[in-house]
């Protein structure tokens, strides 16, 4: 007799190979049927920002292609995810519903609930670890809480058996078909591709989906020699580019892993740690879900942040601060919906220190224009710029943008890339333009905006 359907409900998962939740409906043996909810209740998960609905578009069209190329189906439905999961399970009759599983508080409240339900009507629930290399709760000190610092963490993980290896890709074609597919939504009625078309250059510069990103990992593995020594430059641009595939679960961290860093010293292992801050900072949000919204260090909820003047936020938003390194960062980011990390750093640096504003303006124009915003990552790393997250930079660690762009990108290269203003200035001008037509002059004063910030700082340590 052939087995009753299962239902694999996709998330951050949105790829075939090395999904376990796939996986394990392909071992079950009977027909697939492919889930994707677009659930945007708040309280289950932050809403995408505008560039993620635009990458998330182009990976549900990648993923359904894919999928039916091997006869299974993938079913949109907008709504409760809870409700949803539910229904389509009752309309063809699952015998088990499967997922991999995701990390924050709201998502784990419905997924606990979702199996308990999914239980109680005699269908076999699961999840599986699709995502992370190391599960929060898996890596934890001797006495049982979590690390607080990440070189600890990293070597506590190291010092594990390791990464499971990838399971490759299941035979779906192999599979019985579903008989009757339930309906389900239009992707195109989702809305989310822009109404103005703002995506020109993320269209010109990724390829969303499983294919986009294998494509990225090899491409990355020819180069990785490279990393350690040219990771930090923002022209040449040494790194792998894979944070939008991997926040959209289109390569595992399993994958990116042994193909790149397992076994390896050098760059690759350089590289296996940035990975591990990805791991890190899950951790950090599983056990602090409102990493986004609140200082993980609580004497910087009296800091004395400044009210964004007129005009203040859109010049920094725009690229238009004057400061040719902080301008081309966002700049990068308006039109490729990504940014290099070193830029992140100055960028964020210089909103939160030399502007004086908090953190979380930065942080949420960073969500909603970055195509890799990821509610651990993105949060994670503007407390760490700011100093008020675990394991962060000191908050007296102030980023000169000028000394920045001179040792990171010494001819100017990235930075004529992206402030075309700047493309003739001559490298020996172009970290501190003046006069140059239509370029702003700088909208602060680096040292006296320091010394403000140091002088605030001291308000909340004393
Ligand atoms: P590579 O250098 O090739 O690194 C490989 C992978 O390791 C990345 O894809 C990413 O998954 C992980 N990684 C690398 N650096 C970090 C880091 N510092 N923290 C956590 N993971 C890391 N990364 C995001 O994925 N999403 C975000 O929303 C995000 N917001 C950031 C905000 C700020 C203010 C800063 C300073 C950094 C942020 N980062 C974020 C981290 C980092 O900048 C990006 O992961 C990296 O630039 C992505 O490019 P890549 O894939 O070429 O990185």
């Amino acid at each position: 007799m052939t087995e009753r359907p299962s239902l694999v409900w996709l998330r951050n998962d949105l790829r075939i190979a090395d999904n376990p939740a796939l996986f394990a409906a392909a071992r079950r043996g009977g027909p697939v049927l492919a889930l994707y909810v677009l659930d945007e209740d708040p309280e289950v998960a932050r809403p995408p920002g505008a560039a993620s609905r635009w990458w998330l578009h182009h990976s549900l069209t990648a993923l359904g292609d894919a999928l039916r190329e091997r006869g299974v189906h993938l079913l949109l439905r907008r709504g409760p995810a809870q409700r949803i999961v539910r229904e389509v399970a009752e309309e063809i009759d699952a015998g088990a519903v499967f997922w991999n599983r995701r990390y924050g508080a709201g998502e784990r409240t419905q997924d606990t609930a979702v199996k308990e339900e999914t239980r109680a009507a005699g269908r076999e629930a699961a999840s599986f670890d699709g995502s992370l290399l190391f599960e929060p709760w898996t890596v934890l000190k001797a006495d049982g809480t979590p690390y607080a610092v990440f070189s600890a963490f990293w070597r506590a993980c190291l010092a594990t058996t390791g990464p499971r290896e990838p399971l490759g890709e299941p035979d779906l074609a192999a599979l019985p078909r579903l008989g009757a597919v339930p309906s389900g939504g239009e992707l195109g009625s989702w809305a989310l591709l822009p109404d103005i078309p703002w995506d020109a250059g993320l269209a010109e510069t990724w390829t969303p989906g499983e294919a986009g990103a294998a494509e990225r990992l090899a491409a990355f593995g020819r180069v990785v020699d490279d990393y350690q020594r040219g990771r930090d430059e923002p022209g040449p641009d040494a790194t792998s580019h894979l944070s939008p595939h991997l926040r959209f679960g289109e390569v595992s961290p399993h994958q990116v892993w042994h193909a790149i860093s397992a076994g390896r010293s050098g760059a690759a292992a350089k590289f296996g740690a940035e990975l591990g801050w990805r791991e890190f900072n899950y951790t950090l949000l599983y056990n602090a879900p409102d990493l986004a919204g609140r200082n993980l260090r609580s004497e910087f909820d009296a800091f004395p942040w400044r009210e964004p003047a007129d005009g203040e936020l859109e010049a920094w938003q725009r690229g238009r601060t004057g400061f040719p390194f902080v301008d081309a960062g966002m700049r990068q980011l308006w039109r490729i919906g990504w940014m290099h990390n070193r830029a992140r750093m100055v960028t964020a640096s210089f909103l939160i220190k030399n502007l004086l504003l908090d953190w979380r303006l930065g942080e949420a124009w960073f969500w909603d224009t970055l195509v890799d915003a990821d509610p651990a990552n993105n949060a994670a790393n503007w407390q760490w710029v700011a100093g008020s997250g675990v394991d962060a930079a000191p908050y007296f660690r102030v980023f000169n943008p000028v000394l920045q762009s001179k040792k990171f990108d010494p001819r100017g290269d990235y930075l004529r890339t992206w402030v075309e203003e700047l493309v003739d200035v001559p490298s020996a001008a172009i970290h501190e333009p003046a006069g140059v037509a239509g370029y702003p002059p700088p909208m602060v004063d680096l040292k006296r905006s320091r010394a403000e910030a140091l002088a605030a700082y001291d308000t909340i340590t004393r």
